[in-house]
């Protein structure tokens, strides 16, 4: 016998399959959608099918946006001499935080991982090189995470980058290593990037 109704249960399930989400969690969500407002549950349901409408990703630098380039892309008082590549869109928040940085961004979606089966294939390396072929670029920073996966993807790309005659650099060490930008202190990550060495 099913502990919950069937409809109840479906939405617990549904919740506990969202990252960082345990059973627990699942459940409180779930009964306090139940007994919140019908308003409020229906505003989420409608916030998360707009999202999954409207959101894509931008052609030029791979950001999450619902405009055609993205607003990075388009700001015209932004430095487009100096790219920082990333690894997720989520970087850009980080790095926007700390207020230092005036460049463009691009987003690789990911980093290179043998073990999980992602090759430069399946990051947007191709997109990267196209765009720097374009010209404009003097700086390339590669921003990907301080872990295994962040250097190696960075030396890959500096590989790949440095005989384009480009400048190439990697923001410095000071981060705490194996762990994600996105939990870096804004003031850790400014002199990351204000430290940034050629590779
Ligand atoms: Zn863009």
């Amino acid at each position: 016998m099913l502990l919950y109704p069937e409809p109840l249960a479906a939405l617990i399930e549904a919740l506990r399959r969202l990252p960082g989400i345990g059973p627990k969690t699942a459940q409180r969500l779930a009964l306090h959608l139940l007994h919140a407002p019908a308003g409020e549950a229906e505003q989420l349901a409608r916030a998360i099918m707009e999202a999954r409408e409207k959101i894509f990703f931008c052609s030029i630098c791979g950001n999450l946006t619902d405009v055609e380039p993205c607003a990075f892309c388009r700001d015209e008082s932004r430095d487009r001499s100096l790219l920082c590549v990333i690894e997720w869109p989520r970087d850009i928040m980080a790095f926007e935080r700390t207020g230092e940085y005036k460049g463009l961004y691009h987003v690789l979606h990911g980093a290179l991982s043998p073990m999980d089966g992602v090759g430069p294939e399946d990051l947007r390396i191709g997109e990267l090189l196209a765009r720097l072929r374009r010209g404009g670029v003097r700086e390339v920073i590669l921003a990907t995470n301080p872990n295994v996966e962040g250097e190696a993807t960075a030396l890959y790309l500096a590989g790949l980058l440095k005989p384009m005659g480009l400048k190439v650099t990697r923001i410095a060490h000071g981060l705490p290593v194996g762990g994600d930008l996105e939990f870096a202190d804004t003031a850790t990550l400014s002199r990351s990037l204000l430290g940034r060495q050629e590779i």
